[in-house]
């Protein structure tokens, strides 16, 4: 390995007094400018330290280094990789949500929290590492946070693991003090004046006003002021804008500089995100259409221009609707000001603001934690399987409200994965197995468990769900795409058509013609090799959590469990998924309400609708729904919808809803008075709470 790489960044000066600072102290907090050299740098300075280090023989420790975003892991390991001159997967690795790129060898393994969170499940020191260092801690991703604690526990059982915690220039000295006052490294930045221009109007239609923008300012501005970088929100609008932005540029005058457009999200396939790096082509102008991923997880040279739109879609849970949604809602001022700085790290740049000044005001200061606004039930159930019994005094640098945690804590209860007790119970361990939300690792249990006996279909279905874009629609053909894939649509609904869609798949596959099939049908092939490896994935932990719920049967507690529904009969497998999902996705069920023409979710009474993407969009709606979740555009909708039965929905969630014969009518569960073990259970859990 090779370590001689000699970075031309401001925190190469730095190198020293870093190093001297992480010996001397456990904890060490540093901040420095967004690209600076933090993420590339301080890794490659501690695998030196390691490697400097009396020659130890056999498995070298690990610096561990997380990231909240899955891209910024892959881009960044890859970007090391090649700096220390190794090939990505051996000494410098990444390991995402299923994709794990390291070795035996791997001494720099970048990750994302998530990662990191669940190898504390099976080793509950970290003892392979060395170092653990928590990037991008500003970001207060909900697992970020999680990490904190539980690291801040995990610290006093093995004092010798050393954290650093890495942040942007926000609000540092909350990490300090959260860490009992760690010392504190400051990296300078080199940042040039940026220009911020606001419109005078507001925009209706941010995305019409970015690609406006980026023509008029590539028209504007000379030929060799540098490439631009625009934010939008999610994968979608950065395909349509694309789409426009290279059609309206093919019409521009031949005299014109070129532009080359490069989307950077999550979903794009690695290769894919790479481009996003590489030089514009000479004679051609850079234009990045990026997710907020741009904004301080990745840096990208040569960038001039900022086109803020002012929006980043972020999962937001609403504990008065009971809903978890993603939408896209304003930035923060500290974040409109990171997006800003962007535009100026090797020169002067600009910044065009598509709002106006005064709407610039009325944007939060900062952005409130990930973990005070959305769904905990997926990090209750980790924290529990990790034996933190009393969550209200887990050691939280920004504790959630306790209504957020006691509605977590119904779900679980909901779902059979916690007790009256709030104990963890044998099914609530098997789930807290599989990197799934509760509700599909519950469904991917019982759909190999009796009565529902589904579970390649089910596995199937979650390892669909968990992959973004199966489908590929380019706006132009979107009715061609939609007529050639309705062969593959299920009365029934959404999951079942992504049933439909992956058996034609494998037939493609046995006869080698997937190429053609995926083409022909408008469906990505690579997110489909990504199904099949998630899929091995879930096939693989299966049998750990069938040894965990057999063992729990043979205890004699099988009666106890409330989804071992009796009476269900063997049937088709397309009644059996619809049972089976409905058997733990019946906190997500809706009831269309002929009145007022919509659904009306179970758990709220809240008005939902089909998303326009769902194969049951246009055709008359089912009495009964469960959907797989809500985004919230000028709407509520469900995406991934499918037709159940009510009376099925009563009796799975017979300990939420009321009697079979009545409606659903409670808003949730808690706040209504009934005497059912349920609310039993969790009564007790606000009597523990802390005034
Ligand atoms: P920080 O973590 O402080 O924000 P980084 O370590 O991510 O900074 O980036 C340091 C510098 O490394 C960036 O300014 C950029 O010039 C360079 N860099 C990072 N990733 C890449 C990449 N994939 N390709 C080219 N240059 C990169
Ligand atoms: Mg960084």
């Amino acid at each position: 390995m090779r370590f001689q790489y000699a970075a031309d960044l401001p925190i190469t000066s730095a190198r020293a007094k870093i190093l001297d600072m992480v010996r001397r102290h456990p904890v060490v907090v540093l901040v420095g400018e967004t690209g600076s050299g933090k993420t590339t740098q301080v890794p490659q300075y501690l695998a030196q330290e390691l490697l400097g280090a009396a020659g130890s023989s056999g498995r070298p420790p690990v610096i561990g280094v997380t990231q909240p975003r899955r891209v910024a892991a892959i881009t960044v390991a890859k970007r090391v990789a090649q700096e220390c001159g190794v090939e990505l997967g051996q000494e410098v690795g990444y390991a995402v949500r299923f994709d794990d790129q390291t070795s035996t060898k791997t001494i720099i393994k970048y990750m994302t929290d998530g990662i990191l969170l669940r190898e504390i499940l099976t080793d509950t020191t970290l003892s392979k590492y060395a170092y653990i260092v928590l990037d991008e801690a500003h970001e207060r991703t909900l697992h970020g946070d999680v990490l904190f604690g539980l690291l801040k526990q995990l610290r006093q059982r093995r004092p010798t693991l050393k954290v650093i915690v890495m942040s942007a220039t926000l609000d540092a000295e909350s990490f300090s003090r959260f860490w009992d006052n760690a010392p504190m490294g400051y990296v300078a930045g080199r940042q040039f004046p940026v220009t911020v221009f606001y419109t005078v109007e507001p925009q209706l239609d941010y995305v019409d006003a970015a690609i406006t923008t980026v023509l008029q300012l590539h028209l504007q501005e000379g030929p060799l002021q540098g490439d631009m970088l625009v934010f939008l929100t999610g994968q979608e609008e950065i395909d349509d804008a694309k789409k426009i932005l290279e059609e309206r540029s093919r019409r521009l005058s031949a005299t014109a500089m070129k532009l080359k457009v490069v989307p950077l999200y999550a979903a794009l396939p690695p290769d894919k995100q790479m481009l996003a790096f590489a030089p514009a082509p000479p004679g051609c102008r850079k234009v990045i259409l990026s997710t907020n991923i741009a904004e301080t997880s990745v840096t990208i040279n040569g960038i001039r221009y900022v086109i803020d739109t002012g929006m980043v879609k972020a999962r937001e849970y609403n504990p008065n609707t009971g809903l978890d949604a993603l939408r896209a809602v304003p930035v923060s001022r500290a974040q409109a000001r990171q997006r800003a700085g962007r535009a100026g790290r090797e020169a002067a740049g600009k910044c065009f603001r598509l709002y106006t000044e005064d709407s610039f005001d009325t944007f939060a200061q900062h952005t409130t934690p990930e973990i005070q606004r959305v769904n905990l039930s997926s990090v209750v159930l980790h924290l529990k399987h990790l034996e933190v019994h009393d969550i209200l005094q887990f050691p939280f640098m920004d504790p959630p409200s306790k209504d957020a945690l006691v509605q977590s804590l119904e779900t679980l209860l909901a779902l059979g994965a916690v007790d009256a007790d709030l104990r963890i119970t044998p099914l609530g361990t098997a789930m807290a197995l599989f990197p799934l939300d509760p509700m599909h690792a519950k469904a991917l249990i019982n759909s190999f468990l009796p009565p529902f006996r589904c579970g390649r279909a089910m596995a199937v279905i979650i390892a669909m769900l968990s992959v973004e874009n199966v489908f590929f629609t380019p706006k132009s053909e979107q009715e061609t795409a939609d007529a050639k894939r309705r062969i593959f649509a299920s009365p029934y609904g959404d999951q079942l058509t992504l049933l439909n869609v992956y058996k034609a798949y494998q037939k493609a596959k046995k006869r080698r013609g997937q190429k053609e099939w995926a083409q022909e049908h408008y469906i990505n092939l690579r997110s489909m090799a990504s199904v099949d490896d998630v899929l091995g994935q879930l096939l693989e932990l299966e049998p750990a959590a069938r040894a965990i719920m057999q063992k729990d049967a043979g205890a004699g507690a099988a009666a106890a469990n409330p989804t071992a529904l009796a009476g269900v009969e063997l049937d088709s497998e397309d009644l059996q998924v619809r049972k089976c999902l409905t058997s733990a996705c019946f906190l997500n069920a809706a009831v269309w309400s002929p009145g007022d023409r919509c659904y009306r979710t179970a758990v709220g009474r809240n008005t939902v609708h089909v998303h326009p993407g769902s194969v049951l969009f246009q055709s008359q709606k089912p009495n009964c729904v469960i959907y797989n979740s809500v985004v919230h555009t000028t709407q509520r909708f469900m995406r991934f919808v499918l037709e159940v039965e009510e009376r099925w929905v009563l009796e799975y969630g017979r300990y939420v809803y009321r009697a079979p014969d009545s409606q659903p009518k409670k808003k949730r569960p808690a706040t209504t008075a009934e005497g059912s073990s349920f609310l039993g259970g969790v009564k007790r859990a606000r009597g523990e709470a802390p005034p």
